[in-house]
């Protein structure tokens, strides 16, 4: 420890005598109590104190600004590390009215081995009031005001700076934390002289974000060219803004970004993409029947669930990847800055496999699948991101269509399937208003009367210019409009008013309608048939419902409770495609049906199937229900069937469907042949 120190006077133990004969005003501030230690009579005469003593009673630090004390205390610790002295001006209030002196401040060591401060007053106040004013200000000021020289060296720093200034930091440079915060200071001042930035900067009291204002100048003392900095510590402003753009961007329950974000982000691209091509890729991901595992499972499970999906689909991120969570169990995923497509498929099919792996909800684990959608954007193509989004989504519908927990990446063909697509609910809707839809009827015989006993109505649409569109390719996409229900009601009057027209032709047949699950499925199922069963003037026995299995899915309790009605109302109950789908032989036991209809494709692999079709051919005879096998088309099919049994017979053997007025002239001439044959 190095430090100025008033020589003692020989013989005197007083520290400061030989200041107490000098004629300019000298005290020493005693930092650490507030108070003038010791004052000569011209510093008395400054203060306006009659005597030393009554100056050593002030309490100075009545009425001192917090910068003031700070800078102070600043002062002491340059004292005792580098026996500094400043020369400042100062403004002092001896009994309240301002005083402005130009004093000199060294290190004092009081006799007790404290720090304090000498001040020399070696200048009165002639500066202008303004310009008084000015210095006071800058020393007051919470801004922190340096000059820097031109190589980032410190030459000058207001008290509010100097203390911001970490220890042992020299140059300008090694306050920012980050490297190319300076390094764009720098190109702005290089470019326009002078720069506005908020940057992360190291300062004596740990890091802070900083609000700089950057100037090119000259040095007033040496004209060379310095820089001027201003800065204002903007930390909790940035601290309560991030947090608050955090929380606007982020989706609660997951952690994610949210729909907005990602509105943004994609704005971004767009806005960079007039600089360069580029190409993004955007993925939709929903989870599969997740609102099974919400119903099944409750919330809290679900809530797991997402959670858990959302921090494996991040987990398979780069750093440039972003993640948001739309709503529900919708997530979408953007790669930035697609470079090959080969690595982009092994990534998804990763995350894929990554995600149906269990999830540990607590009392259950539970594995889910995640369905996939793919569209790349791509600046060079005009990409546009409401397009990109659309594919994204047709692609995800794709791959749920085909079977959920696979991935499907928009292409070509994919479009023309959209268009296609789109052009069917157009033309649907036209031929549902214009009644373009009709019924053609197949018949159904009994196998040991040789006898046309029934047909199955079948819906047939002509459509203007294309011909006949079969119900393979419209009845799916009717069940996804909402407009099967409208269908299903005009198949069932249609075949009520064929059968009565028959009838009154002395033509007796039963009729079997085809039911989609959907249609099943709707509260107002009963309610139709109900209607039906009192308009219709014939036995509601002649009619025949045929369900698929599917249907037969769900609540138990509600599937019984149709079944049992539509039983009551007379209704006969088919089962029908049996052997596709789940061929869940419960199904057959579990419910009162009238009939089983066995799928052509188990027909068809006649003679390999039949040991599975004797099987239900003896369930179905247990049950007490009759069998039907659909798809006959060889006499070799039709033999074996009848040989075990199987009560009825429909296919191509024997006719198609055909026009309702055709169909008794088919009937005449199918059992005529059958004659023939038996
Ligand atoms: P489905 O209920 O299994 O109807 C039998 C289908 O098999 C009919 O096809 C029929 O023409 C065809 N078929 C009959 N005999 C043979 C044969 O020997 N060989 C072959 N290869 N096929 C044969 P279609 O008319 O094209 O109907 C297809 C499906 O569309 C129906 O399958 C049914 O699921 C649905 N569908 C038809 N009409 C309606 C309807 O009015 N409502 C509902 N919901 N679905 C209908
Ligand atoms: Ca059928
Ligand atoms: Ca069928």
């Amino acid at each position: 420890m190095k430090s100025n120190q008033i020589d003692q006077l020989p013989g005197s133990s007083d520290p400061f005598a030989l200041a107490r004969r000098m004629k300019t005003p000298v005290w020493v501030y005693d930092t650490d109590n507030n108070r003038i230690a010791y004052a000569n009579e011209a510093a008395c005469t400054i203060w306006q104190a009659g005597s030393e003593e009554e100056l050593q009673a002030r309490d100075l630090s009545i009425g001192m600004s917090s910068t003031v004390a700070n800078r102070l205390i600043q002062f002491q610790a340059d004292f005792i590390e580098y026996d500094s002295e400043f020369s400042e001006f100062w403004t002092i209030f001896p009994r309240g009215a301002p005083v402005t002196v130009k004093v000199l401040c060294t290190g004092f060591v009081m006799p007790d081995g404290r720090m304090a401060m000498l001040a020399e007053m070696i200048g009165a106040g002639q500066e202008e009031p303004e310009t008084l004013r000015s210095i006071e200000a800058l020393l007051h000021t919470d801004v922190m005001i340096a000059l820097f020289s031109i190589d980032g060296l410190p030459l000058h720093l207001n008290p509010a700076a100097r203390n911001a200034m970490p220890e042992g930091v020299i140059e300008f440079r090694e306050l920012f934390c980050q490297l190319e915060d300076f390094l764009r200071m720098k190109a702005d001042l290089e470019a326009c002289n002078e720069c506005q930035i908020v940057a992360k900067m190291n300062t004596s009291t740990g890091t802070k974000w900083i609000d700089l204002s950057v100037k090119g100048c000259l040095d007033a003392a040496t004209g060379d060219s310095a820089v001027l900095v201003t800065g204002v510590d903007v930390s909790e402003l940035k601290i309560t803004r991030d947090k608050a753009r955090f929380l606007a961007s982020r989706d609660q329950l997951t952690g994610c970004y949210n729909r907005a974000f990602m509105q943004m982000e994609q704005d971004k691209i767009t806005a960079d993409c007039e600089s360069g091509d580029s190409r993004h890729a955007v993925l939709f991901l929903d989870i599969d029947r997740f609102k099974l595992v919400n119903d099944s499972f409750g919330h809290e499970v679900g809530d797991t669930i997402l959670q858990t999906f959302a921090l494996r689909v991040q987990a398979q991120l780069q750093d440039s990847d972003v993640l948001a969570r739309m709503g529900g169990d919708e997530f979408v995923v953007l790669i930035r800055d697609l470079k090959d497509e080969d690595t982009l498929e092994a990534r998804i099919e990763a995350m894929r496999l990554e995600l149906i792996k269990p999830v540990d909800c607590g009392s259950v684990q539970l594995s889910v699948t995640a369905s996939i959608g793919v569209s790349i954007f791509e600046s060079a193509a005009d990409g546009d991101w409401s397009d990109t989004m659309k594919q994204a989504d047709i692609a995800l519908y794709h791959s749920k269509r085909s079977g959920r927990n696979c991935y499907t990446v928009f292409g070509t063909a994919l479009g023309a399937e959209v268009l296609e697509r789109r052009w069917l609910e157009t033309e649907i809707k036209k031929a549902i208003k214009e009644e373009d839809f009709m019924l053609y009827f197949q018949p159904r015989l009994d196998s040991r009367r040789r006898q046309v006993v029934a047909v199955e109505a079948l819906l047939r649409w002509n459509h203007p210019e294309r011909g006949f569109i079969p119900p393979d390719k419209f009845i799916p996409v009717c069940e996804e409009m909402g407009v099967i229900d409208e269908l299903g009601a005009f198949v069932f009057e249609s075949a009520c008013e064929q059968l009565g027209n028959w009838r009154s032709q002395g033509f007796h047949i039963d009729i079997s309608v085809n039911v989609s699950p959907k249609q099943f499925q709707n509260p107002n199922f009963l309610a139709f048939f109900e209607d039906m069963a009192a308009k219709i003037d014939f036995p509601t026995s002649c009619l025949e419902l045929e369900i698929t299995e599917t249907s037969m899915i769900g609540d138990d309790a509600e599937v019984s409770e149709k079944i049992r009605r539509i039983n009551e109302l007379g209704f006969r109950l088919a089962l029908d495609d049996f052997g596709t789908g789940f061929s869940n032989l419960v199904h057959i036991s579990k419910f009162p049906l009238n009939c089983i209809k066995m799928d052509k494709s188990f027909v068809q692999k006649l003679p390999a199937s039949g040991p599975l079709l004797k099987l239900i051919l003896a369930l179905a005879n247990q049950i007490g229900a009759i069998t039907v096998a659909e798809g006959v088309e060889t006499v070799d099919q039709f033999n074996w069937l009848d040989a075990y049994g199987c009560n009825q017979m429909q296919g191509f053997l024997f006719s198609q469907a055909v026009a309702g007025v055709d169909l008794p002239e088919t009937c005449r001439v199918i059992e005529s042949s059958l004659r023939r044959v038996a």
